[in-house]
């Protein structure tokens, strides 16, 4: 595993000279899921401390096993009902793909006066088989979003889609760079926009080029699936 940490480390470094970008605006976070709490003991021995999960259970599951240091990112589909159990376990939710969803959030953060970060899934490749709004409905449901005082949106994620070359991935992360860079902008009240997450152990070089300040990599740091 170290040899493949130092391996994605130096493609991001690499990936960053070729677009004049500083390494350290980009978190690499490890995607775990699956994978058995040992495993993330040994990435966290050498060094990382973001761990992606898609599903509610492996988080609670996981959580109370690692150190307090360690911060848990939610990049799977939430139901409603589930809301409630990652909410003080996460550092931020980054699939968050309907108002309905979001509306949880609040109601559940606003029970424990606890703020959540969060990050709008958008749908950059309009796929039917995944979650997230579509480029031209994200800033209206960030606007409205918005106005949840236990709610903090630091920006987007994008899930591309599964291809062989990455390449074909790259004008999805334009697009959701450019929709990124065009709500900055606008400077709307607690949309901070700091945060794009996008980019996966077969697409982050491109990702990275393209902006991206989180990239989430499973098998290229725990192995297959
Ligand atoms: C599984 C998963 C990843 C990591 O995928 P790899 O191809 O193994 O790097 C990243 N993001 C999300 C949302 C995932 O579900």
């Amino acid at each position: 595993m170290e040899k493949k940490i130092a391996e994605i480390k130096a493609r991001i470094e690499a990936a960053c000279a070729r677009s004049n970008r500083d390494p350290k605006d980009i978190t690499l976070i490890a995607v775990s899921k699956t994978k058995p709490i040992a495993m993330l003991k040994a990435a966290y021995d050498l060094g990382m401390r973001d761990f992606g999960e898609n599903k509610v259970q492996e988080i609670v599951d996981k959580y109370p096993h690692m150190p307090e240091d360690c911060r848990f990112h939610m990049i799977g589909h939430l139901q409603t009902n589930k809301v409630h159990q990652v909410l003080d376990k996460t550092v931020l939710i980054h699939s968050v793909d309907s108002l309905h969803l979001a509306e949880r959030i609040e109601k559940e953060a606003s029970k424990r006066e606890f703020t959540a970060q969060i990050l709008l899934e958008v749908n950059a490749a309009r796929e039917e088989s995944k979650f997230g709004f579509y480029l031209e409905e994200t800033e209206e449901a960030l606007r409205k979003i918005v106005c949840f005082p236990h709610i903090c949106v630091k920006g987007l994620m994008t899930i591309a889609p599964n291809v062989e070359n990455a390449q074909e991935n790259r004008k999805y992360f334009k697009d959701l760079y450019q929709l990124y860079v065009d709500i900055k902008s606008k400077n709307i009240d607690n949309g901070t926009m700091s945060v794009l997450s996008m980019g996966m152990t077969g697409d982050f070089e491109v990702a990275v080029e393209e902006g991206a300040t989180m990239i989430r990599v499973g098998t290229g740091i725990f192995g297959s699936r």
